[in-house]
């Protein structure tokens, strides 16, 4: 059987012929119709105001996690619609040190870097929306876009009080101060004596118009001081004008006109993949992940941002933030089936987005990750004395070959580390090319709010 597969971008045309014999081999090149890209370029370029920014977030999406995806899903030669995007740079990730702001932190965790783009400002691990060492609040890119008339939304696979998306709706010392009950590390911050609240009481006071994802659990935890009293962050939420929706039936359903706050799981989403977790020598597989693995009950992230951006869509402008979570957790524990399968539903969103902005040529779309991580693409091992420290596995992509994908950033059994690279940064739209060369994460907050006209 042969096929041919052809992709347009913009001027440029690139033809992947692809020969498969059986049904699990097949051979990829890439002919090259033509490899002159200034037109496609020249093209892409807008340098008008835009009335839409969607900010979409890859956590943990470094250029491995891209390639591994790429190789496995669409083939060597293959695209995901993220490598469709016209104009593409890298952005620089560090946080700074608690202790001496002054210092890089040269690895930086997803609450430091969210913050960065979210507030313009760079911070210490941990923490959200608020300066190293004095807790000030940073104002965030959703309060400036309020303040404006926008409308405001953030879809994750995570629950809603993690890292990313709280950063744009909270201003609190740390990260794990995700609800009420987890108050621990952020004394000061509580409601009862009359701080802002956990992320959870903040996300739901920010009024965000759109918030889906999951962290029910953090949600039904009980305020304890304010006008809300007693009563949950769910009840709270009802009594600030929230539509609650709990499964995708609901999210399809809503009605434009409403704030709606989707939890669809007690925790994180479910992962759309699993497989064999990668192991030390002689490491996992070969093996194909098992896909479809997401209830139908929770929705995708593709179809949280297909109706985030219906809800937000029709007023005056809005800006949508829609991070793929789960591409660092699955990292973080060495699952490859789970990370490749996060970041080819991450894909899908961003095709969703792609489709929106391209159909109206008035929305922003960036796309990029908040750090680099553990994953590497290595030679397969060859023998007790001649392999990685680390724990790997062995998947067979879609040319029909194997790929060894290496976690070793920590001892085998235990958490995989974040690391310190510099990520990718793509764009669409007006004001795309801001993001080519090298850009710092704090410039994404200016690239934002500039390309919108919300600056302060
Ligand atoms: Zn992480």
């Amino acid at each position: 059987v042969r096929r041919a597969r052809i992709a347009a971008i913009g001027g440029l045309i690139i033809a992947a012929a692809m020969a498969t014999s059986g049904c699990a081999t097949r051979r990829a090149s890439v002919a090259t119709a033509s490899l002159d890209r200034t037109h496609a370029v020249a093209q892409a370029l807008d340098d008008g105001p835009a009335r839409n920014v969607i900010l979409m977030i890859g956590d943990g999406m470094g250029h491995t996690e891209i390639t591994v995806a790429r190789n496995y899903a669409r083939g060597a030669a293959g695209r995901l619609r993220l490598d469709r995007l016209p104009l593409t740079g890298a952005c620089t990730t560090y946080a700074v040190q608690e202790t001496n702001p002054q210092l890089p932190d040269y690895v930086t965790d997803s609450a430091a870097s969210a913050t960065a783009w979210a507030t313009g400002h760079k911070t210490s691990n941990g923490r959200l929306a608020t300066a190293a060492r004095t807790d000030a609040p940073l104002r965030s890119i959703v309060e400036l876009a309020q303040a404006r008339g926008l409308r405001t939304g953030s879809v994750t696979t995570a629950e809603l009080t993690d890292a990313t998306p709280a950063a744009l709706a909270a201003h609190i010392n740390h990260r794990s101060c995700q609800g009420p009950a987890d108050m621990a590390r952020c004394a000061t911050f509580r409601k009862r004596i009359g701080g802002p609240g956990s992320i959870a009481e903040q996300t739901v006071d920010h009024h965000l118009d759109v918030l889906l994802g999951g962290g029910l659990g953090r949600f039904e935890e009980t305020v304890d001081g304010g006008p809300y009293q007693g009563h949950t962050v769910i009840d709270s939420a009802r009594a600030q004008g929230y539509r609650l929706l709990t499964n995708a039936a609901e999210l399809e359903e809503a009605p434009p006109g409403e704030k709606v706050l989707g939890l669809f799981a007690d925790g994180n989403l479910t992962l759309e993949w699993g497989g064999e977790p990668a192991k030390p020598f002689p490491g996992s597989g070969p093996q194909r992940c098992v896909e479809d693995l997401r209830p139908p009950n929770e929705p995708s992230l593709a179809a949280m941002t297909r109706k985030a951006i219906a809800l937000l869509d029709g007023g005056p402008g809005f800006f949508l933030q829609v991070e793929g979570a789960s591409i660092d957790k699955c990292d973080h524990v060495g699952d490859v089936c789970g990370q490749i399968g996060a970041t080819v539903a991450f894909d899908d969103a961003v095709g969703v987005a792609l489709d929106y902005a391209q159909a109206r040529g008035d929305t922003l779309v960036v796309v990029t990750a908040d750090h680099a991580h553990t994953s590497q693409i290595i030679p397969p091992p060859e023998g007790e004395d001649r392999h990685s420290p680390g724990a790997y596995s062995t998947v067979i992509t879609a040319d029909g070959a194997p790929m060894t994908v290496n976690y070793a950033t920590n001892l085998p059994g235990h958490m995989q580390e974040h690391t310190g690279a510099q990520v990718r940064i793509a764009a669409y739209g007006p004001q795309a090319a801001n993001v080519v060369g090298i850009t710092d994460n704090t410039e994404l907050f200016s690239i934002m709010s500039r390309a919108r006209r919300i600056g302060k």
